[in-house]
């Protein structure tokens, strides 16, 4: 399968290759011939597999198809629309928060690159003026977090009647933070007759009433099971009462590393967290909902760039954070849900790629970690950090339950990841080199920390952190 064969315009081809796609994933391939037939969609897919372009595409395919008919009458003007005709708002994309929104955005300038369609982004934390100006000067595809989209709908500075396709990206997580009576009200803008598409990881019964009052006829696509990408591997760290912190230092300091996504389970303590690190000298940022919206994309662009090696960050805050090659994400604070443990986890191993997925946990997370077992099919590897002093409050299969005793060598899932978190054994300049690229001003990729030097590692045993 290619995106040729689905008679995409010439400029939409283009840009794809200029992303570097090559082939459509598994989503696309499913979801974009319906899209672009007009059939209202219910697409079930994990994070990271694709979907952010299975309805991108067709989109601006609908809308490029619209401009042609504007150029064949006035051939002079070309790529832009006539003289004095406004640009509507064709496509409404709704999303839970401004990083997924910016990200949604990035794919429309980048894949829309080469035609005349113009989109913007609606979310708060932001000045609304530079917003009003966007949609005066007219745009075809807006992308908006509910609140600041009803805000401007409420003074009427945005007019949604020739919106003809709605998207609702990330719904369950939408109605998670308490968006449903908001998207309600939105939909009464929109006309009925429209083509919906509706994006969700999971189908808890708000979501699937949601989206039977709100699709017609829809083709359902579902990706594989709701469970979290196979290209990630898991492990769990007992996690001793109050030494979780000395745990992911020891962590960071043995293990080799790309960039790191770590998840805390509130503001204070990736805020805390961050600038303990920092403290130790690591390249690190946090992403927490109190910082302004300057500050957050600061964080996300300097990870993303490379200025940071670290991000700690919460759930909400890092939904839609596209940033490629995040080795490993931690979890520092178990997730309250097998869902949000299946967001986090799929902050790495995005578009096929491989990472690893560590998890500190302690025996009162037993239930939740049965349950994470259930969606992924397998039992979890357990690890203990070699060299880091437990003390007397884990010890060897103290939270162990029964059935999650250390399996026979034969039931071990192999590791699926390319990186391996095998002490001493990252491949300098790759990225499962060393992120413990502290700011002493360390070259990326150089090893600085002590753990490092070939005498120490010589002392660690292959299989580097062993089960429980
Ligand atoms: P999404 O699930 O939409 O957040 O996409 C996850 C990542 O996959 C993004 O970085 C996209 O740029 C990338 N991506 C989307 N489609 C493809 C494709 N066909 N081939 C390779 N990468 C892709």
């Amino acid at each position: 399968m290619n995106f040729e064969q689905f008679q995409l315009d010439v400029h939409l081809l283009s840009a794809i290759r200029a992303e570097g796609y090559t082939t459509p994933t598994p989503i696309q391939e499913k979801a974009i011939p319906p899209v672009l037939a007009g059939r209202d969609v219910l697409g079930l897919a994990q994070t990271g597999t694709g979907k952010t372009a299975a309805f991108m595409l067709p989109i601006l395919q609908r809308l490029v198809q619209g401009q042609r008919l504007i150029q064949e009458q006035r051939p002079a003007q070309n790529q832009r629309p006539t003289p004095g005709t406004k640009r509507h708002i064709r496509a409404l994309i709704v999303a839970p928060t401004r990083e997924l929104a910016e990200q949604i955005h990035q794919a429309a300038i980048s894949l829309g690159c080469n035609t005349s369609v113009k989109s913007c982004t609606i979310y708060g934390g932001v000045s609304k003026g530079q917003q009003v100006i966007a949609l005066k000067r007219g745009v075809e595809i807006v992308i908006a977090c509910p609140g600041r989209l009803l805000d401007h709908l409420g003074e009427g500075n945005i007019d949604l009647s020739h919106v003809e396709v709605l998207v609702l990206d990330e719904a369950d997580r939408m109605c998670d933070m308490g968006f449903l009576p908001d998207i309600k009200r939105i939909i009464r803008f929109i006309p009925p007759q429209r083509q919906t598409l509706f994006f969700s990881a999971t189908m808890p019964e708000d979501i699937r009433s949601l989206a039977d009052g709100i699709l017609r006829d829809p083709l359902r696509v579902q990706i594989g099971t709701i469970a979290p990408a196979r290209t990630v591997s898991h492990a769990l760290y007992p996690a001793p009462d109050g030494r979780k912190t000395d745990l992911l230092l020891a962590m960071l300091e043995q293990t080799p590393t790309g960039r790191v996504l770590i998840f805390t389970r509130t503001k204070h303590r990736a805020r805390n967290l961050a600038s303990h690190l920092e403290k130790n000298n690591y390249r690190v940022s946090a992403l927490q909902g109190n910082m302004t919206q300057n500050r957050r994309q600061d964080a996300i662009d300097g990870f993303r760039g490379g200025k940071y090696d670290i991000l700690v960050a919460t759930d909400i805050a890092a939904r839609g954070i596209d940033v490629s090659e995040i080795s490993h994400v931690i979890n520092f604070d178990m997730p309250d849900t097998v869902d949000a443990y299946t967001h986090r986890i799929g902050r790495t191993g995005r578009a096929m790629q491989t990472g690893e997925a560590f998890t500190f946990a302690s025996p009162a997370d037993e239930v939740i970690v049965r349950q994470i077992e259930q969606v992924l099919g397998a039992r979890i590897e357990r690890r203990r950090l070699l060299d880091f002093d437990y003390g007397s409050q884990v010890r060897e299969r103290a939270f162990v339950p029964a059935r999650m005793q250390e399996p026979r060598p034969q039931e071990r899932r192999p590791r699926t990841g390319a990186i391996r978190s095998i002490h001493g054994q990252g491949v300098p300049g790759s990225r499962s080199d060393f992120a413990g690229r502290r700011r002493s001003g360390a070259p990326a990729g150089s090893r600085t920390s002590r753990s490092h030097t070939p005498q120490r590692r010589k002392s660690l045993p292959p299989a580097g952190q062993r089960a429980w």
